[in-house]
Protein backbone atom coordinates (compact mmCIF):
# COMPACT_ATOMS: atom_id res chain seq x y z
CA UNK A 1 0.00 0.00 0.00
CA UNK A 2 1.22 3.33 -1.00
CA UNK A 3 1.57 5.89 2.22
CA UNK A 4 -0.77 8.50 2.68
CA UNK A 5 1.13 12.14 1.46
CA UNK A 6 1.14 14.51 3.84
CA UNK A 7 -0.43 17.91 2.41
CA UNK A 8 1.66 20.37 3.95
CA UNK A 9 -0.07 23.18 1.59
CA UNK A 10 -3.21 22.36 3.12
CA UNK A 11 -1.87 21.67 6.43
CA UNK A 12 -0.22 25.05 6.27
CA UNK A 13 -3.43 27.04 4.95
CA UNK A 14 -5.42 25.55 8.36
CA UNK A 15 -2.45 27.41 10.24
CA UNK A 16 -2.65 30.36 8.60
CA UNK A 17 -6.21 30.74 8.76
CA UNK A 18 -6.10 30.62 12.53
CA UNK A 19 -2.67 33.29 12.92
CA UNK A 20 -4.75 35.57 10.39
CA UNK A 21 -7.52 35.42 13.05
CA UNK A 22 -5.29 35.86 15.93
CA UNK A 23 -3.63 38.61 14.24
CA UNK A 24 -7.16 40.40 13.67
CA UNK A 25 -7.65 40.20 17.74
CA UNK A 26 -3.93 41.46 18.10
CA UNK A 27 -4.62 44.35 15.81
CA UNK A 28 -7.94 45.45 17.86
CA UNK A 29 -6.09 45.15 21.14
CA UNK A 30 -3.14 46.99 19.92
CA UNK A 31 -3.95 49.17 17.41
CA UNK A 32 -1.84 47.68 14.94
CA UNK A 33 -0.61 44.84 13.53
CA UNK A 34 2.22 42.02 14.33
CA UNK A 35 4.86 43.20 11.74
CA UNK A 36 8.05 41.50 10.20
CA UNK A 37 10.96 43.28 8.56
CA UNK A 38 12.56 41.09 5.73
CA UNK A 39 16.14 41.82 5.06
CA UNK A 40 17.76 40.56 1.30
CA UNK A 41 20.99 41.90 0.12
CA UNK A 42 22.13 40.73 -3.40
CA UNK A 43 20.70 39.02 -6.32
CA UNK A 44 20.29 35.62 -5.17
CA UNK A 45 17.40 34.27 -7.30
CA UNK A 46 15.68 31.53 -4.71
CA UNK A 47 16.67 33.86 -1.83
CA UNK A 48 14.28 36.61 -4.11
CA UNK A 49 11.72 34.08 -4.67
CA UNK A 50 11.74 33.07 -0.76
CA UNK A 51 11.24 36.53 0.57
CA UNK A 52 8.46 37.17 -2.06
CA UNK A 53 6.47 34.20 -0.91
CA UNK A 54 7.16 35.24 2.59
CA UNK A 55 5.66 38.98 2.16
CA UNK A 56 3.15 37.46 0.74
CA UNK A 57 2.11 34.93 2.84
CA UNK A 58 2.25 37.86 5.50
CA UNK A 59 -0.14 40.21 3.61
CA UNK A 60 -2.47 36.96 4.08
CA UNK A 61 -2.18 36.77 7.57
CA UNK A 62 -3.00 40.29 8.24
CA UNK A 63 0.69 40.90 9.03
CA UNK A 64 2.32 44.09 8.39
CA UNK A 65 5.47 43.54 6.66
CA UNK A 66 8.35 45.30 5.17
CA UNK A 67 10.59 44.54 2.95
CA UNK A 68 14.41 45.91 2.72
CA UNK A 69 16.45 44.61 -0.66
CA UNK A 70 20.14 45.91 -0.41
CA UNK A 71 23.03 45.34 -2.98
CA UNK A 72 25.06 42.63 -3.22
CA UNK A 73 27.92 45.18 -2.65
CA UNK A 74 26.31 46.34 0.74
CA UNK A 75 28.87 46.61 3.51
CA UNK A 76 28.24 45.06 7.08
CA UNK A 77 28.27 48.87 8.97
CA UNK A 78 25.19 49.30 6.00
CA UNK A 79 23.63 46.03 7.42
CA UNK A 80 23.64 46.85 11.23
CA UNK A 81 22.41 50.10 11.14
CA UNK A 82 19.47 48.74 9.03
CA UNK A 83 19.01 46.33 11.99
CA UNK A 84 19.64 48.57 14.74
CA UNK A 85 17.04 50.66 13.47
CA UNK A 86 13.99 47.81 13.14
CA UNK A 87 15.34 46.22 16.74
CA UNK A 88 14.12 49.86 17.73
CA UNK A 89 10.92 50.38 15.33
CA UNK A 90 7.91 49.37 17.14
CA UNK A 91 5.98 48.21 13.88
CA UNK A 92 8.40 45.62 13.81
CA UNK A 93 7.55 42.59 15.83
CA UNK A 94 10.00 40.21 14.16
CA UNK A 95 13.63 40.72 11.75
CA UNK A 96 14.60 38.07 9.10
CA UNK A 97 18.25 38.35 7.15
CA UNK A 98 17.64 36.16 4.17
CA UNK A 99 20.67 33.86 3.82
CA UNK A 100 23.11 33.36 2.40
CA UNK A 101 24.36 36.54 2.54
CA UNK A 102 26.73 38.31 -0.22
CA UNK A 103 30.57 36.87 -0.22
CA UNK A 104 32.64 38.81 2.49
CA UNK A 105 29.79 39.24 5.47
CA UNK A 106 29.77 37.29 8.19
CA UNK A 107 26.32 36.41 8.75
CA UNK A 108 26.62 34.99 12.45
CA UNK A 109 27.86 38.26 13.26
CA UNK A 110 24.68 40.11 11.29
CA UNK A 111 22.22 37.60 12.60
CA UNK A 112 23.81 38.51 16.40
CA UNK A 113 23.16 42.02 16.34
CA UNK A 114 18.64 41.28 15.94
CA UNK A 115 17.11 41.60 18.88
CA UNK A 116 16.90 37.98 20.23
CA UNK A 117 12.93 38.81 21.22
CA UNK A 118 12.82 39.61 17.60
CA UNK A 119 14.97 36.76 16.39
CA UNK A 120 11.69 34.91 14.64
CA UNK A 121 14.08 33.14 12.87
CA UNK A 122 14.94 31.35 15.70
CA UNK A 123 19.05 31.27 15.13
CA UNK A 124 19.81 33.50 17.66
CA UNK A 125 22.01 31.86 21.24
CA UNK A 126 19.17 33.07 22.71
CA UNK A 127 16.57 31.31 20.81
CA UNK A 128 18.48 28.53 20.32
CA UNK A 129 19.51 28.10 24.52
CA UNK A 130 15.86 28.31 25.22
CA UNK A 131 14.93 25.99 22.94
CA UNK A 132 17.82 23.17 24.43
CA UNK A 133 16.71 24.49 27.74
CA UNK A 134 13.33 23.22 26.93
CA UNK A 135 12.31 26.68 27.81
CA UNK A 136 9.74 29.09 26.01
CA UNK A 137 11.50 30.14 22.52
CA UNK A 138 11.03 31.01 19.08
CA UNK A 139 11.70 27.88 17.28
CA UNK A 140 13.55 27.86 14.14
CA UNK A 141 10.85 27.41 11.62
CA UNK A 142 11.19 24.57 9.37
CA UNK A 143 12.04 22.13 12.36
CA UNK A 144 8.65 23.64 14.06
CA UNK A 145 6.98 23.06 10.81
CA UNK A 146 8.38 19.40 10.88
CA UNK A 147 6.72 18.98 14.36
CA UNK A 148 2.98 20.19 13.09
CA UNK A 149 3.63 17.75 10.20
CA UNK A 150 4.27 15.08 12.08
CA UNK A 151 1.41 15.73 14.75
CA UNK A 152 -1.25 15.98 11.52
CA UNK A 153 -0.39 12.21 10.76
CA UNK A 154 -2.69 11.63 14.47
CA UNK A 155 0.52 9.59 15.39
CA UNK A 156 1.92 10.05 18.66
CA UNK A 157 5.60 10.85 19.16
CA UNK A 158 5.98 10.13 22.52
CA UNK A 159 8.37 6.82 22.70
CA UNK A 160 8.86 6.60 19.04
CA UNK A 161 12.71 6.24 17.67
CA UNK A 162 12.94 9.09 15.19
CA UNK A 163 16.37 9.57 12.96
CA UNK A 164 17.02 12.78 12.07
CA UNK A 165 19.46 12.61 8.49
CA UNK A 166 21.76 16.24 8.80
CA UNK A 167 22.78 17.86 12.05
CA UNK A 168 23.00 21.90 11.15
CA UNK A 169 21.90 24.48 13.27
CA UNK A 170 18.56 25.13 11.37
CA UNK A 171 17.11 22.19 10.71
CA UNK A 172 19.10 18.82 11.96
CA UNK A 173 19.84 20.18 15.68
CA UNK A 174 17.17 22.49 16.48
CA UNK A 175 14.63 19.37 15.31
CA UNK A 176 16.42 17.39 17.01
CA UNK A 177 15.92 18.86 20.41
CA UNK A 178 11.72 19.65 19.45
CA UNK A 179 11.26 15.69 18.98
CA UNK A 180 13.23 15.15 22.18
CA UNK A 181 10.55 17.95 23.89
CA UNK A 182 8.15 15.71 22.46
CA UNK A 183 9.74 12.54 24.37
CA UNK A 184 10.89 10.80 21.04
CA UNK A 185 13.88 8.89 21.54
CA UNK A 186 16.41 10.47 18.58
CA UNK A 187 19.71 9.58 16.50
CA UNK A 188 21.03 12.38 14.90
CA UNK A 189 23.26 11.41 11.84
CA UNK A 190 25.16 13.15 9.49
CA UNK A 191 28.14 12.65 6.99
CA UNK A 192 30.36 10.93 9.09
CA UNK A 193 27.87 8.55 10.16
CA UNK A 194 29.29 4.59 9.76
CA UNK A 195 26.35 2.37 8.25
CA UNK A 196 23.68 5.02 7.71
CA UNK A 197 20.78 2.36 6.28
CA UNK A 198 21.20 0.31 9.72
CA UNK A 199 19.81 3.57 11.42
CA UNK A 200 17.43 5.04 9.44
CA UNK A 201 15.47 1.35 8.58
CA UNK A 202 15.08 1.40 12.86
CA UNK A 203 13.12 5.33 12.55
CA UNK A 204 9.55 5.12 13.54
CA UNK A 205 10.06 8.85 12.29
CA UNK A 206 12.59 9.60 9.53
CA UNK A 207 13.44 13.27 8.68
CA UNK A 208 16.08 13.61 5.80
CA UNK A 209 17.86 16.94 6.22
CA UNK A 210 21.01 16.19 4.16
CA UNK A 211 21.20 18.27 0.54
CA UNK A 212 21.67 15.92 -1.61
CA UNK A 213 18.94 14.86 -4.20
CA UNK A 214 17.28 11.56 -2.93
CA UNK A 215 19.56 10.92 -0.72
CA UNK A 216 17.49 8.26 1.31
CA UNK A 217 16.11 5.07 -0.82
CA UNK A 218 12.96 3.18 -0.31
CA UNK A 219 15.35 0.48 1.31
CA UNK A 220 16.57 2.75 4.03
CA UNK A 221 13.52 3.33 5.29
CA UNK A 222 11.52 1.36 7.87
CA UNK A 223 7.54 -0.39 6.49
CA UNK A 224 5.34 1.71 8.32
CA UNK A 225 7.58 4.91 8.82
CA UNK A 226 6.52 8.38 8.90
CA UNK A 227 9.24 10.27 6.42
CA UNK A 228 9.43 13.68 6.49
CA UNK A 229 12.19 15.37 3.28
CA UNK A 230 13.62 18.49 4.26
CA UNK A 231 15.15 19.01 1.40
CA UNK A 232 14.75 21.25 -1.76
CA UNK A 233 17.57 20.50 -4.75
CA UNK A 234 17.34 22.25 -7.58
CA UNK A 235 17.86 20.24 -10.43
CA UNK A 236 17.38 20.86 -14.46
CA UNK A 237 14.70 23.68 -13.65
CA UNK A 238 13.15 20.77 -11.27
CA UNK A 239 12.37 20.89 -7.18
CA UNK A 240 13.56 16.94 -5.34
CA UNK A 241 13.86 16.03 -1.84
CA UNK A 242 16.23 14.46 0.10
CA UNK A 243 14.18 11.33 -0.45
CA UNK A 244 13.49 9.37 -3.35
CA UNK A 245 9.56 9.64 -3.01
CA UNK A 246 9.26 7.02 -5.54
CA UNK A 247 10.78 4.22 -3.49
CA UNK A 248 9.85 5.70 -0.22
CA UNK A 249 6.48 5.92 -1.13
CA UNK A 250 5.79 1.99 -0.92
CA UNK A 251 7.46 1.94 2.45
CA UNK A 252 6.14 4.80 4.52
CA UNK A 253 2.94 5.14 6.09
CA UNK A 254 2.73 8.45 5.68
CA UNK A 255 5.34 11.23 3.69
CA UNK A 256 5.80 14.73 2.60
CA UNK A 257 6.45 15.76 -0.43
CA UNK A 258 8.91 18.07 -2.35
CA UNK A 259 7.39 20.41 -3.42
CA UNK A 260 4.76 21.23 -1.17
CA UNK A 261 5.44 19.19 1.89
CA UNK A 262 7.49 20.90 4.63
CA UNK A 263 8.24 24.24 2.59
CA UNK A 264 4.90 25.72 3.23
CA UNK A 265 5.26 25.15 6.44
CA UNK A 266 8.49 26.63 7.44
CA UNK A 267 6.93 29.98 6.11
CA UNK A 268 3.89 29.40 8.11
CA UNK A 269 5.86 29.05 11.32
CA UNK A 270 7.78 32.22 10.36
CA UNK A 271 4.15 34.08 10.64
CA UNK A 272 3.25 32.43 14.13
CA UNK A 273 6.52 33.36 15.54
CA UNK A 274 6.15 36.89 14.47
CA UNK A 275 2.05 36.56 16.00
CA UNK A 276 4.47 35.00 18.94
CA UNK A 277 6.78 37.91 19.30
CA UNK A 278 4.67 40.42 19.27
CA UNK A 279 2.31 38.86 21.78
CA UNK A 280 5.43 38.71 23.78
CA UNK A 281 6.21 42.03 23.70
CA UNK A 282 2.79 43.12 24.64
CA UNK A 283 2.45 40.07 27.56
CA UNK A 284 -0.37 39.08 25.79
P1 LIG B 1 23.45 21.75 5.57
O1 LIG B 1 24.26 21.61 4.33
O2 LIG B 1 23.75 22.86 6.50
O3 LIG B 1 23.52 20.38 6.39
C1 LIG B 1 23.45 19.16 5.75
C2 LIG B 1 23.63 18.05 6.75
O4 LIG B 1 23.61 16.82 6.06
C3 LIG B 1 24.97 18.13 7.50
O5 LIG B 1 24.76 17.91 8.87
C4 LIG B 1 25.78 17.02 6.86
O6 LIG B 1 26.66 16.37 7.76
C5 LIG B 1 24.69 16.03 6.47
N1 LIG B 1 25.17 15.18 5.40
C6 LIG B 1 25.79 15.55 4.25
N2 LIG B 1 26.14 14.47 3.53
C7 LIG B 1 25.73 13.39 4.25
C8 LIG B 1 25.82 12.00 4.05
N3 LIG B 1 26.42 11.48 2.97
N4 LIG B 1 25.30 11.18 4.99
C9 LIG B 1 24.70 11.69 6.08
N5 LIG B 1 24.58 13.01 6.33
C10 LIG B 1 25.10 13.84 5.43
O7 LIG B 1 21.93 21.79 5.07
P2 LIG B 1 20.62 22.40 5.80
O8 LIG B 1 20.39 21.70 7.07
O9 LIG B 1 20.65 23.87 5.76
O10 LIG B 1 19.51 21.95 4.73
C11 LIG B 1 19.28 20.60 4.42
C12 LIG B 1 18.31 20.52 3.27
O11 LIG B 1 17.08 21.12 3.66
C13 LIG B 1 18.75 21.29 2.02
O12 LIG B 1 18.27 20.62 0.87
C14 LIG B 1 18.03 22.62 2.14
O13 LIG B 1 17.80 23.24 0.90
C15 LIG B 1 16.74 22.17 2.76
N6 LIG B 1 16.03 23.19 3.52
C16 LIG B 1 14.69 23.27 3.32
C17 LIG B 1 13.94 24.17 4.01
C18 LIG B 1 12.46 24.20 3.78
O14 LIG B 1 11.81 25.15 4.14
N7 LIG B 1 11.89 23.15 3.20
C19 LIG B 1 14.55 25.12 4.96
C20 LIG B 1 15.96 24.88 5.18
C21 LIG B 1 16.67 23.96 4.46
P3 LIG B 1 27.96 17.11 8.39
O15 LIG B 1 27.41 17.98 9.50
O16 LIG B 1 28.80 16.01 8.88
O17 LIG B 1 28.58 17.92 7.28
Amino acid sequence: MAAEIIDGKKIAEQYRAAIKASSAKFLVAHGRKPGLAVILAGDDAASAVYVKNKIAACEQADIYSSAYHLPANVSKSELLELIHMLNADIKIDGILVQLPLPKGINASEILAAIHPQKDVDGFSTTQAGNLMLGGECLAACTPAGCIELIKSTGIDITGKHAVVVGRSNIVGKPLALLLLQHHATVTVCHSKTVNLPAITKQADILVGAVGIKEFIKGDMIKKGAVVIDVGINRFDGKLYGDVEFESAVKKAFYITPVPGGVGPMTITMLLANTLKAACAIHNM
